[in-house]
C-alpha cells in the first residue's frame, strides 16, 4: 500500500508527460479569432529544422463545404504540421487554399494539400513570382531547414489564378480576394470576409516583428496596399507574422515603418548621403520589433536603391 502510494505523483507525472511536453515544444500556435476563424501563428525568427519553414502566420475559417486554408506553410512536413492543428478544432477538410503571395511559406505546402483534394487559388503575379523564385527558395529554406525538413517538398502552383480581384463562397461564407499591386513580393494578395469584417493580410502586414523589404518588394506600393487593405476598417486582423490584432496595431508596426522609413532615406539622400553611410539612417523608434537588428539596416539599403531609380 505504502509502495503504491508514493507511485501516484510518479504515474501522474508520466501521465501528464506525452500531454504536456509536446505543447511546450509547439512552434504553431492555434489563435481563435471568432467563430469559425482561426489564425495558426508561427514563430517570428527565420526558417529552421524544427519549425519545418512555418516562419510566418496562417490562418482558416471553417465552413459548412470544408476548410478555407490561408497559405500552406513552408514546405510539405509543414503542411501536415498546419493540418493538425487544423484537426484539432473540426473534422472537415481543408477545401481550398489560399496563396496570399509568392513567399516559400506562403505556398510549398501546397502539395500537400493538392494530394488531400485541395483546390490551391492564388493571384496571377503571386504565381509568376513563385515560378521566377521556386529554384532561388529550396537552396535558400535547403540552407535553413535541412534537406530531413524539406523532404517530399514539391514546387506545386496554384490552378486558380486571378488578375485582381476575385471572390467565392464556401457554404454560406464569403470570401473577397484582392490584388492590388506589389507589396512585400509582387503577387501579395488580401483576403476579406465581408460578413465577419475580418481580414487575412498574408506579408503585407507584419506585428511585433520588423518586416523585410527584399529585392522582391516595392515600399511605396506596399504603402498604397496597405492604404486599399486598411480601407475596409477590419475588425480583426490576421497578418502574415505575428498574432491576429487589430488595425491600430497593424498601422503602428507596418504603415508607420515604411512611412517613416521612406522619409528617412529620402531625407539621407537629399543631403548627400552615400549608400556606404546608410548605417546614419536612425531606426531605434522602431527597435522594439523582433529582428530588428539584423533587418533595420538591409531594410534602409533596399530602400535607397529603390529610391535611386524612382
Ligand atoms: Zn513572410
Amino acid at each position: 500500500m505504502k509502495i503504491l502510494k508514493s507511485l501516484v505523483p510518479v504515474l501522474v507525472i508520466a501521465l501528464l508527460l506525452p500531454f504536456g511536453q509536446p505543447l511546450a515544444n509547439e512552434t504553431l500556435k492555434l489563435q481563435k479569432v471568432a467563430t469559425d476563424v482561426y489564425a495558426i501563428v508561427g514563430e517570428l525568427g527565420d526558417r529552421t529544422a524544427k519549425n519545418l519553414g512555418n516562419n510566418a502566420t496562417f490562418g482558416f475559417v471553417i465552413t459548412t463545404e470544408g476548410v478555407v486554408l490561408i497559405d500552406s506553410g513552408g514546405t510539405y512536413q509543414g503542411a501536415r504540421k498546419i493540418d493538425r492543428l487544423i484537426k484539432r478544432v473540426t473534422d472537415k477538410p481543408v477545401v481550398k487554399v489560399i496563396n496570399t503571395g509568392g513567399q516559400d511559406h506562403r505556398w510549398l505546402g501546397n502539395g500537400y494539400f493538392k494530394k488531400q483534394g485541395a483546390q490551391i487559388i492564388a493571384s496571377e503575379a503571386a504565381v509568376k513570382d513563385q515560378k521566377a523564385r521556386t529554384r532561388d527558395q529550396f537552396i535558400r529554406l535547403g540552407n535553413l531547414v535541412g534537406d530531413l525538413a524539406i523532404k517530399e517538398t514539391d514546387a506545386v502552383y496554384a490552378e486558380k489564378t486571378f488578375k485582381e480581384n476575385f471572390s467565392f463562397k464556401s457554404g454560406d461564407t464569403i470570401f473577397e480576394l484582392n490584388h492590388s499591386g506589389q507589396a512585400h513580393t509582387p503577387g501579395d494578395c488580401f483576403v476579406w470576409l465581408p460578413q465577419k469584417k475580418i481580414m487575412f493580410t498574408g506579408d503585407i502586414v507584419y506585428v511585433e516583428r520588423m518586416l523585410g523589404i527584399g529585392t522582391q518588394s516595392n515600399s511605396k506600393s506596399w504603402i498604397s496596399v496597405f492604404q486599399t487593405m486598411a480601407a475596409y476598417q477590419p475588425q480583426h486582423l490576421i497578418p502574415g507574422h505575428g498574432h491576429a490584432t487589430d488595425l491600430e496595431q497593424a498601422k503602428r508596426d507596418t504603415y508607420d515603418y515604411l512611412v517613416f522609413l521612406r522619409s528617412s532615406v529620402s531625407d539621407f539622400m537629399e543631403n548627400g548621403g552615400d549608400i556606404s553611410a546608410i548605417g546614419d539612417v536612425k531606426q531605434t523608434r522602431f527597435n522594439y520589433l523582433m529582428n530588428y537588428p539584423e533587418i533595420a539596416g538591409r531594410n534602409a539599403q533596399q530602400v535607397f536603391t529603390e529610391m535611386e531609380w524612382e
